[in-house]
């Protein structure tokens, strides 16, 4: 194959991106993705099944998914008639809304380290991306820096993801509401978290007229059915709308989602099971010598090893348990790894695996 085809033709952003590299999970303990790792009750998958008999793959999707916007409203406990943009997960709604503002010399900015789709998406799509460092100690957002690159860089959009991945904390309010008045452009609040903290804007919505609020049931257990939801007033998210293909939720996530939305005490049980584990998983890690861990507002919890973090994240998976290796992904992140908090199952693998690995190192 003659590359200097694809390099004449393919974009040097994209030339220059490194694939988003997915690790191969096969037969190991999974915390590397903050997946909920809980299913359903048998009856409630027969329940399930019977629903899906009746969809027709056929067919294209509803395009305005209005039932499945029903379900969402209620379940984020927004009005009826709250405008709402959904997407095939958050990833696809980071997407649409730097396309929607997209233009030459443009800008995104973002604290850092932050989700890794900001930037990534910002650079496919030719925008120069400002990552403003958050503090070294806390991984706070330090809102001066933050203003002071708003003023200098004039983004089209700031990414605030509240709580952060990969620190797991929430930005302070204060502070975001600062860089809402200082922001010409678009604020995007990503609260992928949000069943694990408890605390949103989506309250301060229609206060501000540059806020959208994103959310995602990711994290709280559908994972697999890739479904985000965007909320924000009427004016912007009709834009957005334009850029979206139109069936971009297919049938079979559309009919799974309303389904489970009528069970979503579920979901909700076994997110407040994950928030209880975090925090008895976070006092272990505390206490195990010669690792530094923060605490979380999210599904998983960053920590610092003494030994080499590469070392031990090869050590665990030789154990059996996959976690995230984030050493090298920002300076702040020297010698840092995430674990996604699992069934207290999984989490004492986790725990065992680590000790072992950490007296062996
Ligand atoms: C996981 C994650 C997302 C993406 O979620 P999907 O809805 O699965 O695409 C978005 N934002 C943050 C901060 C995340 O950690």
């Amino acid at each position: 194959m003659n590359r200097g085809l694809v390099e004449r033709w393919v974009s040097a952003p994209v030339r220059r991106l490194e694939a988003y590299h997915v690790a191969d999970a096969g037969g190991l303990v999974k915390l590397d993705a903050m997946e909920n790792p809980y299913t359903w009750p048998a009856p409630l998958v027969g329940e399930w099944f019977e629903r899906l008999r009746h969809v027709s793959i056929n067919r294209y999707p509803s395009p305005g998914a209005e039932e499945l916007k029903r379900g969402l409203r209620r379940y984020a406990g927004m009005a009826e008639e709250a405008p709402v943009l959904l997407g095939n997960g958050s990833d696809e709604l980071i997407q649409i809304v730097a396309m929607a503002v997209s233009g030459p010399g443009r800008t995104i900015l973002a604290p850092e380290p932050t989700f890794v789709m900001y930037r990534m998406v910002a650079e496919v799509l030719g925008f120069r991306f400002v990552g403003v460092p958050l503090r070294a100690e806390d991984f706070s957002i330090d809102a001066d820096a933050v203003c002071g690159a708003i003023a200098e860089h004039q983004p089209a959009v700031v990414f605030l993801a509240c709580p952060n991945n990969p620190t797991g904390n929430l930005f302070d309010r204060p502070a975001v509401e600062r860089i809402l008045a200082a922001a010409p452009g678009l604020v995007v609040i990503d609260e992928a978290y949000y069943p694990f903290a408890g605390e949103t804007w989506l309250h301060d919505l229609y206060r501000h007229e540059n806020m959208v609020v994103m959310q995602t049931l990711s994290k709280a257990g559908l994972a697999g059915l890739r479904v985000g939801m965007l909320f924000g007033p009427a004016e912007w998210l009709e834009e957005f709308d334009k850029v979206r293909l139109p069936y971009n939720i297919n049938v079979l996530s559309q009919a799974s989602v309303s389904f489970i939305l009528e069970h979503a005490d579920l979901l909700r049980e076994q997110t407040a099971q994950i928030r209880a584990d975090r925090e008895a998983l976070y006092q272990r890690l505390r206490e195990l010598p010669g690792t530094e861990a923060w605490p979380s507002r999210a599904n998983f919890l960053l920590f610092r090893t003494a030994r080499r973090a590469r070392s031990v994240f090869d050590g665990l998976r030789e154990q059996g348990v996959l976690i995230k290796l984030l050493d090298g992904a920002h300076p702040l992140l020297r010698e840092c790894l995430r674990v996604t908090v699992g069934t207290p199952g999984e989490n004492d693998r986790f725990i065992s695996a680590l000790r072992r690995v950490l007296d062996t190192l």
